[in-house]
């Protein structure tokens, strides 16, 4: 199986290559030629396996070129006993009849993003002995948090690659920076901007375009690359927790196999809920995907109307990961569901150029035939935490809060009740200060770390060891720079 462009569908590329280069030269991004087909004998098999098994059999649909060896090595070196606190990598609680907790925050950063960046760095580096390419691989992130530090935590000494991670000084919280700066591995890099995140994205941007920069480090022997959700490497992983909760469903009786089950998705680039529309593709039972936002509510917008118009306010809310007015991989659904390739491309130019484009009704009916959405306000959000914590004793995170809420207004507005999944996609812990107050809870004074012990007091999950052990753990990384001196940040990293 190959991979084509979202913008040139004439073009053929293998999977290995596709994961090397993460975006397409014509600006697209690549997407599999033909969605794989699954039956019930296939999901029958994926009942029996572990989490790792059931990766390892969907990943191999799409993996074409990686042989079953390859597949299975990268799978188990991703999702190990050491890394996940759970056996079931991705476990599925019930909070109550139909309706489900996909918790996928048990890596080691305690975020979603270890699902997928845990095996990216596998697939990547097996991709470089298939393509015997001679240059390593220097990956460059911009962060506002979450993804660094997976990021970091997932290519930490893997060989042939190497990785620098650009967060800004004052933008990331005081755990996530410590996350970050405590760091180990011979082959990683952390600095810190003197600017907010928008300074270290179009600074890390500016790099990626510099033609000249990039053929000097190539002649030395580096190749950039990107770790960011338009990577199909990255993609590609999300799809097995949408099986993987159904599997568990069927196995707890609480659905026989065949019937629907319906998954609420907090969203920002749209990466994870596009998993789950490849998944639903591919002949998982899945009823409807509804795409839960916060106060930054373009896609909500954008499925009412049809019209995508990131010209509107920006608001920083309680769950930072979904503050974003471009969904990137929108254009990958866009590509199913557009009449062609050149209709697409106008609707990606309109968005660069003026920032909104509209889509015909005919694709926007298409869209709603597995699409429902909702937004969800600051106020609700920290409702919904102390709602769910004194209906169910379980404590969630405001992206979770708001997946949540957003799957309840789904249900009364529509009076489905199909068995309801909500994925969870950060640690409680992780965002202890707000979820805290949201259960009104005084913390005056205390510090980050007497946080998260306050926290446990209510939560009986335990404190995520990779959180708790931050406080001894010594800083490896202090170095800082303006955002005109990064490009002689990486040259210095790299001794290029
Ligand atoms: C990244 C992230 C999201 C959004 O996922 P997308 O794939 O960007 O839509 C939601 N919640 C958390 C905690 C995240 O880190």
């Amino acid at each position: 199986m190959k991979y084509t462009s979202t913008r040139d569908k004439d073009k053929h590329v293998s999977a290995a290559q596709i994961i090397i280069d993460g975006l397409a030269k014509d600006g697209g991004l690549f997407i599999p030629e033909k969605i794989p087909q699954i039956n019930e004998k296939f999901l029958k098999e994926l009942l029996a396996g572990s989490y790792q098994q059931r990766a390892e059999k969907i990943l191999s649909l799409y993996l074409a070129d990686y042989t079953s060896e390859e597949i299975k090595a990268c799978v188990s070196n991703a999702y190990t006993a050491d890394k996940f606190d759970t056996d079931a990598v991705a476990p599925l609680v019930k909070l109550a009849d139909g309706e489900y907790m996909l918790e996928l925050w048990h890596g080691p950063t305690s975020a979603f993003k270890d699902m997928a960046l845990q095996l990216l760095p596998q697939l990547m580096s097996a991709a470089l002995s298939k393509t015997q390419q001679k240059n390593d691989i220097a990956i460059l992130v911009a962060t506002s948090g979450d993804t660094g530090k997976a990021a970091l935590e997932g290519f930490c000494d893997v060989a042939k690659i190497k990785i620098i991670v650009f967060y800004p000084a004052h933008g990331v919280s005081k755990i996530q920076q410590r996350q970050m700066i405590t760091q180990k591995g011979k082959n990683v890099e952390v600095i810190a901007i003197e600017g907010n995140f928008d300074d270290a994205q179009s600074g890390v941007k500016k790099i990626f375009g510099d033609k000249k920069f990039i053929d000097k480090l190539h002649k030395k022997g580096y190749d950039l690359s990107s770790a960011n959700s338009i990577n199909w490497g990255r993609l590609l992983p999300q799809t097995v927790y949408y099986f993987s909760a159904y599997c568990d469903l069927v196995n707890n009786a609480a659905i026989t196999l065949g019937d629907k089950v319906n998954y609420t998705v907090p969203t920002g680039n749209f990466g994870d809920i596009l998993a789950g529309y490849y998944a639903k593709k591919m002949g998982l039972p899945v009823g409807r995907l509804i795409c839960a936002s916060n106060a930054n509510n373009v896609l909500t917008d954008f499925f009412k109307t049809g019209t995508y118009d990131k010209n509107r306010e920006f608001f920083k809310t309680s769950s930072p990961s979904m503050d974003i007015l471009i969904s990137s991989n929108l254009e990958r659904l866009l590509a199913d569901c557009s009449n062609s390739d050149e209709e697409l491309s106008q609707w990606m130019n309109a968005l660069s150029a003026k920032g909104s484009y509209t889509v015909p009704n005919k694709v926007l009916e298409r869209l709603h035939e597995t699409f429902s959405a909702a937004w969800v306000n600051e106020a609700e959000t920290a409702q919904t935490i102390k709602d769910v914590y004194k209906s169910y004793n379980y404590v969630i995170d405001p992206h979770t809060a708001v997946a949540y809420h957003a799957a309840q207004k789904y249900k009364k507005n529509t009076g489905d009740n199909t068995p309801m999944v909500v994925l969870s996609t950060a640690s409680p812990y992780k965002f202890n200060e707000n979820v805290l107050k949201a259960l009104d809870i005084k913390a005056k004074g205390a510090d980050e770390f007497a946080l998260l012990d306050l926290l446990h007091q209510y939560n009986k999950n335990p404190v995520p060891q990779n959180l708790a052990k931050l406080k001894t753990d010594s800083v490896l990384h202090d170095k800082s720079c303006s955002k005109e001196n990064m490009a002689e940040e990486v040259e210095k990293f790299l001794k290029a």
